[in-house]
């Protein structure tokens, strides 16, 4: 299962993604986040895009490899939190990965 730690970053930042326009509240930040919490409310029912693990066994399978997607996808998300400047624990390991 992918290494995500919950920082809620990618969940304030879809609105550049054409499958979560309906998802968007007009500020890039899904609907569906609980900024307090960081949590997402339809977690068990979110959409596929929103799944690493499945988006890699419909999609990207063909592409990559499970360890270069989840370092594509980490590298992905430490380059956020550094552009936000959000807490270092939140920071993917992209060596244990
Ligand atoms: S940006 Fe990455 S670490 Fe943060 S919530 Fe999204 S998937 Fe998880």
């Amino acid at each position: 299962m992918y290494p995500c730690t919950g920082c809620g970053l990618c969940c304030k930042h879809i609105g550049s993604i054409s499958e979560l326009k309906d998802y968007d509240l007009g500020n890039g930040v899904c609907k569906y986040l609980d900024v307090l919490t960081n949590s997402c409310v339809i977690y068990d029912t979110r959409p596929d895009i929103c799944r690493v693990d499945k988006m890699f066994d419909d999609v990207y399978h063909e592409f990559f490899s499970k360890r270069d997607f989840y370092v594509k996808n980490a590298e992905a998300c430490n380059s956020l939190q550094l552009i936000h400047k959000i807490d270092k624990s939140y920071k993917l390991n992209i060596k244990e990965i």
